[in-house]
Parts: C-alpha cells; structure tokens; sequence
C-alpha cells in the first residue's frame, strides 16, 4: 500500500531539495554504539514510499573534501580522520587522546566518507539555498553539532552545519541557527560565539547532561554577546510546554535579528522514548517547530542530529520531509522495505508517554523573560559590508597547544552522562539496538557536570583576531572590552577569548561568488553534469519505487554481528515519474582528485567492525 499524503492548505508551495546518499546506511560505528546511520536510510525509505519524490527534488551531494572540511577543522585534524582506519589505529594512539577519538566516537571502516557525505550533503544545501535554487535543504545525514574544531565530540567528527553556515554566510549578513535536539549545540555554538553574523539558539536539556554546556547565561563574548542563546530544559517535557517557550522565543528572535537564512538542526533525541534522551515530545510536536520555523518564509536548511530510537527518528524525520514539501503524511505506514520495524501498529505517529513534565509553567516563564530580557541589550539585526569579491577563508591556527594541559578526567562519554531508560514497548528499541550488556547506568557527578561546562572557554591560548575580522563586522556596536560572561570565568573567557570560534576566518558577504563549498573544478563539473536542474546530464533513475532492493535495502537492524551486506551504491531515488521528480547526481562520489578518495566505491559494512561481535 503506498503512502497517503494530504496537501497542507494555505501556504505557498516551497521548492525542496532533499540530499540524500545511499551509503550512508552502510556505515556502522560498532556494535552497541546507539548512533545507526541506518536510521537515515529507513527514514529515505518512507519518505519514496509516501511518494514524496513528486514534490521535492531529491540529490545526492558530492561528498566533502578534505580542503572543504578545514574551513572550519584544523588541517591536522582532517588530516587524521582521512588516514585513521581500524586498521592501523595503534599506530594513532596519541592523536586518539588528543582529537577524543575512541570512546563515544569510534573509529570505524569508512569514518572519513562517512564524514564527507554528511557534510557535502549540507555544504551543497546551503549552496543550493542561496543561490536561489531552492527554498529549503534537506540533509538528514547532516546535523552533527558536537564536533568542534579540532575534536570528535557525541557522535560527531566533523561539523557539517558549521560548513554549512559559512557557505550561507558568503550569501546572507546573518544566519540564524536553531537547534531542538535533546543536547545543547554546543559545537555550533562554540564556531560562532564571538561574532554577531550568527546567530545560534539551542533548546536542550540541561543539569547532568552531555554535554555539560549550554547554561542560559552563556550568551557569547566580544561582537557575539547576545548573539547566543539558550534554553535550558528539564526532563519530560510535553509538546505544550515545548511549544509555549518556542514559539515565543523564536519568534522575537527572528523578529529581532531578521537573519537572511535559518538552519534547523533537528536532532529528534527529544523525542519520547529515546533511548538516551529525557524529553516527552511526540512526533506532531517535534514537527510542530520545524512547521513553525517555515512558516517565516526564510531560506531553510534542515538538518538531522541525535536520535536514538531508530524507528521513532524515520517517522519523525519522514513526517518533516513531508512537512517541508508541503504535504502532511497519512498515519498508516507505507509498505516498505523496513516495514516489519513499525509494528504491531505500523501507525506513524510517534507518542508522547505519561512521564513527568518537569518543566513547570513558571519555570518557563522565567526563561523566556530571561532571554527577551538579554535581547533588549543588543542592538538588532547588525550588519556586514557587502563585498564583491569572494575569498575562500581557511583557519590553520591550532588551537590545541594547551590540550595536552587538559584535565581528561572531565571528559566525559556521551552515553554515560545519558541515562538510558526503558520506555513502552511500542517505543524500546531494545530489539534492535544491541543493548545486551552494554546498558549504562546514569553516573552523577555534580562537580564534572560543573567543571565540563566550564571547560570549553577555559582551555586553549588565547586566539587573536584574524586578520579578516574587521571587515566582518564592521557595524556591530559591542565593545570588544566588555567581555566577561556570568557563567564562562574560565581565564580565557574573560579574556574575551573563545577556542575554536570562527570569528576571523568567516567568509565575507559576496552577491557574485560562486559558493565556497565548490572549488572550481566542481563548480564547472556541476554545471557541466547537471547540478542544474536544466543541465540535464546526470539524472539517475531507478524503475522500482523501492531504492533497488538488490541488495541495498536489507540492512539488519537486529543482528550486528552478523553484518548487513554491503549495498551497491544505488539509485537515490526510484522512479521519474510524469510529476517531475528528479533525481540527479551532483558528481560522482568517488574519485576525489588528489584528495577525498579512500578506497572508491568501498562502504564501510557491519562485519568489519567490532571483531568481537555483539
Ligand atoms: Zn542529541
């Protein structure tokens, strides 16, 4: 039975470009590990099935290249990902400490592609974004927002959305960035804390938390004071109280900043029932702020993040897909390769249990006074010269030099700062999640919880600003001297110093370049081979409205030892149908000139990692 989708009256129609690479799937961080790529690919998989391929266009990104990824990573650090395999890791053990590669952030066969197609995807759909090709991206595989700029954090290697905002920012004086995931965007936070053409707002829980950060009284230092915000949250929260701190929120900030683009990481680890995440939102209200957030007509970059409960992360995602094209998904689940995984019911919804919200009116209230509050201080909407020519920035300062002062011990793993709970059968994922033996407890520490937080602004030396920054901001009225933040007094941060921030390397606001994620030899490829939708060239179809079965849709949730195949890379999408769907391949994946190109055509798969099995 194919999937029902209604048309949302009322609202123009968007033109949506949707990025998503088959691999994706194949890639597996080991067994246990509650990060699945996977979920990308059964989420893909309702979304063709709903039929969804009539509204949108649908890609598949070039991947990121090593030279992409150092406009944000430090080259070393890239480098690292590309050369580290399981493999020959021993030989790394250093560089694993100094980058936080191994624990939470394994290493696994096909790391560094994986990381590409992650990135290109959202690179590609802020590229599309503003040059007027779409109204909004779509990049489920994107969303990484722990990876800083020199360490893998929660899951996160390489931070696609911070490579996305600084090819918006080549476009648009200010890009907002808000983020619904369960745990504070901290990496985005971090690229951009001491500037004003960002700004970024998280929703998150916090108190005993990973990642420890994201305290309402970090607003930014320097030029970026003001220009962060954050939510703090408590366990449970329903979709009313979500919704009656959002809305507000948002609404003055984007009211306010008038940003040029927006990009909504939508991490659905605050859904209910996650498997490491606390809040009580169902599906409708996740979605809810996405459909809030299009409803400001802005160009919209939609971006995954956490979820750990696979089955309740497609639907959610699928439904917001929908939600993008304008079009609400009927509730009964569409046939589809993965169908078995959403009984007994195969309804879509996912729903919210009967936890405790402990998120009190009035608690709310008081956030959300807080935050006006700190808007008032800031003049709104700052803005950047407009240049012609366009310069690609790229940051080779190593900000770890003091890393190996850090104090380890306050590092602490993603999945034992996140209690793990059980919730309704219909929710658990335990089937298929490879729990056995591998459940941690939730390990309290009041004073790592305190000294993490701090950790982020007090580490590194103190960064000078780039040469470029200025130019950057040249109208922003912040004096550079009123500096300290309530709750960052690391020395460094009343210094006015932030590690890993971006402020001298952001790119300058051009009308005329061509965006920065494509160095001229992709530029013309694609122009050539058909990114252009009128390029023809390149279209890929496959005549079944599954993504080719072969031997591509069959990836095991189950039994991780025992290894899904590899896929063959496969058609994106099925079917161009009379509608107009398109599928059209960027540029080949593979083959990445001197640079991106481990083992072409080679995905990482389940039974080569973890040889201990699960
Ligand atoms: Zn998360």
């Amino acid at each position: 039975m194919a999937g029902i989708v209604e048309p949302i009256m009322g609202e123009d129609k968007k033109r949506v470009c949707y990025f998503f690479d088959s691999d994706i799937g194949n890639y597996h961080y080991g067994p246990g590990h509650p990060m699945k790529p996977t979920r990308i690919r059964m989420c893909h998989s309702l979304v063709m099935n709903y039929g969804l391929y009539k509204q949108m266009e649908i890609f598949r990104a070039k991947p990121a290249t090593k030279r992409e990824m150092s406009q944000f990573h430090t080259d070393e650090y890239v480098d690292f990902l590309y050369r580290i395999n399981p493999d020959n890791e021993s030989q790394f053990n250093k560089e694993q400490g100094k980058y936080n590669v191994g624990d939470d952030c394994p290493i696994f066969d096909g790391l560094f592609e994986y990381c590409s197609i992650s990135a290109g995807g959202s690179m590609e759909g802020a590229a599309r974004l503003s040059r007027d090709k779409c109204d909004i991206a779509v990049n489920w595989a994107g969303g990484l927002h722990h990876a800083k700029k020199a360490e893998a954090s929660g899951f996160c290697y390489v931070n696609d959305i911070v490579l996305g905002i600084l090819e918006l920012l080549r476009y648009h004086q200010r890009v907002l960035y808000v983020d619904i995931d369960v745990h504070h965007g901290d990496g985005v936070e971090e690229a951009f804390y001491t500037t004003d053409r960002v700004m970024t707002c998280s929703f998150h829980k916090y108190g005993e938390f990973f990642p420890g950060t994201g305290d309402i009284n970090d607003i930014g230092i320097n030029k970026g004071k003001g220009y962060a915000i954050n939510i703090p949250l408590r366990d449970g929260i329903s979709d009313e109280s979500y919704k009656s701190i959002f809305r507000p929120v948002m609404k003055r900030i984007i009211e306010w900043y008038q940003p040029g683009a927006i990009v909504l990481q939508c991490g659905s680890d605050s859904l209910a029932g996650d498997r490491l995440g606390s809040f009580n939102l169902s599906m409708r209200g996740h979605a809810a702020c996405v459909q809030y957030i299009k409803s400001f007509n802005l160009p919209l970059l939609m971006l995954g993040g956490g979820g750990y409960t696979v089955k309740s992360v497609s639907r959610t995602w699928a439904y917001e897909t929908g939600l993008a094209a304008g079009v609400e998904l009927g509730g009964q689940i569409p046939n589809n390769e993965y169908y078995e995984y959403y009984g007994p019911d195969y309804e879509l919804d996912v729903k919210p249990s009967n936890m405790t919200d402990h998120n009190r009116r009035e608690y709310l209230d008081k956030i959300r006074e807080q935050v006006f509050e700190k808007l008032r201080d800031k003049p709104a909407a700052p803005s950047v010269q407009i240049h012609s020519v366009p310069k690609l920035a790229h940051d080779d300062e190593d900000e770890n030099e003091n890393e190996d002062n850090e104090d380890k011990d306050i590092r602490r793993p993603m999945r034992l700062w996140d209690k793990e709970k059980q919730h309704e059968a219909s929710l658990s994922d335990s089937e298929d999640e490879g729990l056995g033996g591998r459940r941690h407890r939730q390990s309290h520490r009041e004073a790592s919880d305190k000294a993490s937080s701090k950790r982020r602004r007090s580490k590194s030396p103190p960064l000078g600003s780039g040469p470029g920054s200025a130019a950057a901001h040249p109208t922003a009225a912040a004096p550079a001297s009123a500096v300290p933040v309530a709750s960052t007094s690391g020395a460094a941060a009343s210094a006015g110093v932030v590690p890993g921030s971006l402020t001298g390397t952001l790119p300058v606001v051009s009308s005329n370049a061509p965006p920065a994620s494509m160095d001229i030899k992709r530029w013309a490829a694609g122009v050539e081979g058909g990114v252009e939708s009128s390029g023809g060239g390149s279209k890929a179809a496959s005549p079944s409205p599954y993504p080719a079965p072969a031997d591509g849709g069959d990836v095991e949730m189950t039994d991780v030892s025992g290894g899904p195949k590899p896929a063959q890379p496969e058609q994106t999408a099925p079917e161009a149908g009379p509608q107009g769907m398109e599928v059209e391949t960027a540029v080949e994946p593979q083959n990445e000139v001197e640079e991106a190109a481990p083992e072409p055509g080679k995905p990482a798969i389940a039974s080569d990692v973890g040889p201990d099995g699960a």
